[in-house]
């Protein structure tokens, strides 16, 4: 008798443990580990799915009282072995029920059917075919005949690997028996073969293939060494934008996989339209493949299938391509690896670059990192040679790295110049559309009107004790406080500017639409495009509007962030960047670490080509570390800082961050949890408490949402706690109505 350890599809705490299950008889060549299986749950026996996590020979209780397995779930698709154990180790690290991280690694769940595809292929040569079919027109078979004329006159790959039947039929307007017919006979076989979706439409125009330079050869030649020689280890590529990363990746990759083994490129989802996925497909033909949140899970369902069946060597995609089941897997390359859509968001709230190190490990394989504004965490790593860490200092081919202006919007509006423009950007504009070069203009759309500050002198409001700007809290359609979401610490709102008595003091906001309407009026000859939420959204969205921009049909490009990503336009040789520092204010401690990757990705887009790039710098704080090295491209001087700041307040990486969300309906009985959450985490003395305070969403759809915080050097005390927490909040039965989530370095 064999026993199924069962995890039922029910994401609720008390329930997130295996139960047995018989396996009956007859059902256990189908009974495998990751198996989808139906099986009777509770008292009432309700059919409930659940996967197969073991299996065993032992029951864990009286036979007579375990239960038996309904049903095998053919449309199921079964978890790999390897996955639930990378979602055991999910589910243990980020807090989540085993139910949702085993949904987390499973990117499709269902089978959805594909089309089947029949061909027909010569048992003979293209000669006696056509012989053959002279015979049959001889004796007056003119079906037989137009087939066998039709099939001996087809191009020679089509012949010898399988001409469509549908195709065949049609052209010859003869019916399924005179195939039979003809099959009988072994002039011809069919066969059916899946037709998998392919959704890489078929890349146009060629891509050079570089002759890689000596840093590139250098990086690629070490790691593909390591490889060679059995040592696998995770890499961190830091290069500048524009230095030839890609170009490194694609000669790794093809160099595992001419090893027999396969390759995950990561890349952030709004990067992923248009020109990677193009480079790549040049290079590697139909053996890569994407997934993305646009496809269809018919599209998606396909993909994970040629994957395992091993017709693709590369998938490239966002957070679940990392998931994909290759039978091999050798590398996993993550792009833009600072990027923050590779955290989830949404229970189990795992980072997939943490992860993909983790599944790397887990099955042999390489990690690669890049990224022109490494995560502070990467790169502290890598200094501590937990990570392998390579730099390109300077940009591949002939481009050279753009030249910065930072303008102080302070002097422009003490110069009485209240427009978007400042002086130099609107020369700087002019200047290009008499050459009739193209422009980007990066609005920074991030901390956008959630902020006091000054126009005169630049100051925003910030918490003395946090490093973090305070938050307006509106009361009756006005700003009345201001309010810090780490500590709680509060003021009311000021009448004018605390550092210089001016009363331009409010919220800050600019929106692409307002720019493009600037830009209209004072550039009416100019064409425009624009790039944000609003004109991007369907299928192929950011493609349209990229592709048209890369074909000159525009001269002004005007977005917020998804314009700074991965594209590369040789024409543009001026970046605008409206408010640069606005990113300061968004009360995270990672503000500063994202005005840098900003800034530096934006001004990277300039002078790409051959010609040099340009750009002006818009900024209230111009002399804020994170804009004047941004400006420099200075990462190194840029982590220095940080880092310093990140020591003294106890901030990830140099500590680490339990957040712990309560809520409930009832506000009262969500604060008095979250105050003896608080209490349990200060028993321990080596964890720094912060709150009870709201969340920096107090309450959503009637929800009230309570944040405590706990900062520890060391990791392992603050899993405990969250343990602990865990255990108090499922034994205890007055806190019924609330809910509880973890999140482990993650604030925003
Ligand atoms: P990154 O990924 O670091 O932004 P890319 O790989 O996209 O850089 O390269 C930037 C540009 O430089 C691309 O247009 C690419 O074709 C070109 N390039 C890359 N490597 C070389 C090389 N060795 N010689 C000439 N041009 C190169
Ligand atoms: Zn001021
Ligand atoms: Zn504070």
């Amino acid at each position: 008798m064999i026993f199924a350890d069962i995890i039922v599809d029910i994401s609720v705490k008390s329930l997130d443990r295996t139960f047995q299950y018989k396996v009956p008889p007859g059902m256990e060549k189908d009974t495998r580990i990751g198996s989808l299986v139906q099986v009777p749950f509770g008292k009432g026996n309700r059919p409930l799915k659940g996967y197969v996590v073991n299996l065993s020979s032992h029951p864990v209780y009286d036979i007579s009282r375990i239960k038996e397995i309904i049903q095998v779930e053919k449309q199921g698709v079964a978890v790999e072995s390897h996955l639930l154990s990378l979602a055991g180790w999910i589910k243990e690290n980020y807090g989540s029920t085993m139910n949702n991280a085993i949904k987390a690694v499973m990117p499709v769940k269902k089978e959805v059917k594909g089309q089947i595809k029949r061909t027909v292929y010569p048992l003979v040569e293209k000669k006696v075919m056509e012989g053959m079919a002279e015979e049959f027109e001889k004796k007056h078979n003119s079906a037989r005949a137009r087939v066998l004329f039709y099939l001996s006159g087809i191009e020679d790959d089509i012949y010898y690997n399988g001409a469509d039947y549908s195709i065949i039929i049609k052209e010859t307007g003869v019916s399924k028996a005179v195939i039979d017919g003809l099959e009988k006979k072994g002039i011809i076989g069919t066969d059916l073969v899946k037709k998998y979706r392919n959704p890489i439409e078929s890349a146009s125009g060629d891509c050079p293939r570089h002759k890689l330079n000596d840093r590139q050869k250098y990086i690629a030649d070490s790691i593909l060494s390591d490889y060679r020689d059995g040592i696998r280890k995770t890499y961190l590529i830091y290069g500048v934008t524009g230095s030839g990363k890609t170009e490194v990746y694609m000669n790794i990759i093809e160099d595992v996989v001419a090893q027999g083994k396969q390759a995950v490129l990561l890349i952030p989802e709004i990067a992923l339209t248009f020109q990677t996925v193009n480079r790549f497909y040049k290079r590697f033909g139909d053996r890569v493949s994407v997934v993305h949140s646009r496809l269809s899970a018919g599209e998606r369902y396909d993909q994970f299938m040629r994957a395992k069946e091993g017709s693709i060597d590369i998938m490239i995609g966002p957070r679940t391509a990392l998931f994909t089941p290759f039978p091999n897997l050798g590398i996993i390359v993550v792009d833009e690896e600072h990027e923050t859509s590779y955290q989830s968001e949404t229970p189990p709230k795992y980072h997939a670059r943490e992860v993909a190190v983790q599944r790397a490990a887990m099955l042999g394989a390489s990690v690669v990192l890049g990224s022109a504004t490494p995560s502070l965490e990467s790169y502290y790593r890598a200094l501590k040679g937990e990570y392998k860490l390579f730099k390109i200092e300077e940009r591949a081919g002939n481009a050279v790295l753009p030249e910065v202006h930072i303008v102080d919007l302070r002097k422009e509006f003490e110069a009485k110049n209240y427009s978007i423009f400042s002086r130099k950007l609107e020369l700087s504009i002019e200047e290009r559309l008499k050459k009739h070069e193209q422009v980007i203009i990066f609005i920074n759309r991030r901390g956008y009107a959630g902020f006091i500050s000054c126009r005169k002198c630049g100051e925003t409001a910030g918490c003395p004790h946090c490093s973090v700007s305070l938050k307006p809290h509106m009361h009756k359609g006005v700003v009345d406080r201001l309010k810090c979401h780490f500590c709680g610490y509060e003021i009311p709102m000021p009448d004018k500017c605390p550092s210089c008595g001016s009363k331009y003091i409010g919220t800050f906001g600019i929106g692409t639409q307002q720019v493009e309407e600037a830009v209209r009026k004072k550039f009416p000859q100019a064409r425009t495009l624009r790039m944000d939420a609003d004109t991007t959204a369907g299928k192929e969205g950011h493609g349209r509007i990229l592709g048209q921009f890369g074909r000159g049909e525009a001269d002004i490009l005007i977005g917020t962030q998804m314009i700074v990503k991965g594209h590369d336009f040789p024409n543009v040789t001026l970046v605008g960047i409206i408010a640069a520092d606005l990113s300061l204010n968004t009360g995270d401690y990672r503000a500063a670490e994202r005005t840098y990757q900003l800034v530096a990705q934006a001004a990277g887009r300039a002078g790409r080509g051959g010609k040099k790039g340009e750009v002006v710098l818009q900024a209230y704080q111009p002399g804020h570390y994170s804009i004047v090295n941004a400006a420099r491209q200075d990462y190194e001087s840029f982590f220095k800082q940080e880092v310093s700041i990140r020591q003294m307040l106890q901030y990830p990486p140099v500590s680490n961050i339990l957040g712990v969300l309560v809520f409930s309906e009832n506000e009262e009985s969500a604060l008095k949890l979250a105050t003896i959450t608080a209490d349990m985490a200060k028993q321990h003395k080596a964890v720094k408490v912060l709150g009870p305070v709201d969340a920096p969403v107090a309450k959503a759809k009637d929800i009230y949402r309570k944040m405590v915080y706990g900062k520890c050097m060391d990791y392992n005390i603050l899993r405990s706690v969250k343990d602990c927490i865990e255990a108090f909040k499922e034994e205890d039965t007055e806190f019924k109505d609330c809910g509880i989530i973890f999140e482990f370095n993650l604030i925003s």
